[in-house]
């Protein structure tokens, strides 16, 4: 049984490429969002007046109108732009407009869903916390507890445990980890990340939850 504070989210995603449309809700659909899809400037502008999306992650080019034209329109809902130019006047462009964050096309999925989690976490207001089989994390005092007795984790354990839960039924390279955890590039020792991964394993006895990815790294599976 798990209940999920401030990491789900109702998603708007407007995108006119369907393959990206579809990639992008299948991954944060995984990660517990519920996403909604359109494909067009005309759709997208309707669904992005629309009360009760806490997020909507934004293509500037479409057909009908334009990301810019759409973020213009909108008021309050936090927004990611998605652009497939490089260009800093339209990045400058789309936050000036509001925006609270841009990804340039093509992009990395993790890197996707750690922004729409960093978004969230600033917008949204409800208590952070996670709870699954018998273990609750609480992200603000960044305390666990098993069956209601804190279990005491070292800072790194926390941020990894924080990171599997955030990009949970994900497999992670461990590459991936060094760089979300202790941001680290590729060189760094991956022997680290297997290390913690024991200990959280050990500590809060999620073994079967923390599943080792053959020849990739791990997956927190929910
Ligand atoms: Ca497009």
């Amino acid at each position: 049984m798990q209940k999920r504070g401030v990491n789900v989210a109702k998603i708007l995603i407007v995108e006119d490429e369907r393959a990206i449309n579809d990639l992008v809700k299948f991954n944060l659909e995984l990660v517990g969002h519920e996403c909604y899809q359109v494909f067009d400037g005309e759709a997208g502008l309707s669904e992005a007046l629309k009360l009760g999306y806490d997020l909507i992650i934004l293509d500037v080019m479409l057909p009908g109108y334009s990301g810019f034209e759409i973020m213009e329109r909108i008021e309050k809902t936090p927004v990611i732009f998605v652009t497939a130019k490089t260009s800093p006047e339209d990045k400058i462009k789309g936050l000036r407009l509001g925006a609270d964050d841009y990804i340039t096309k093509p992009f990395d999925i993790i890197e996707l869903v750690e922004r729409v989690k960093a978004v969230l976490r600033r917008t949204k207001s409800d208590s952070a916390h996670f709870e699954f089989d018998d273990i609750r994390v609480e992200f603000d005092n960044r305390r666990v507890y098993k069956n209601g007795n804190e279990v005491i984790l070292k800072p790194r354990e926390f941020d990894l445990l924080e990171v599997l839960i955030n990009n949970r039924n994900l497999a992670l390279s461990r590459e991936k980890l060094l760089y979300l955890v202790w941001e680290f590039d590729y060189e760094g020792d991956t022997r680290t990340v297997d290390v913690h991964i024991q200990r959280l394993r050990q500590k809060l006895g999620i073994s079967d939850r923390i599943q080792t990815v053959y020849k990739t790294g791990y997956r927190f599976e929910i």
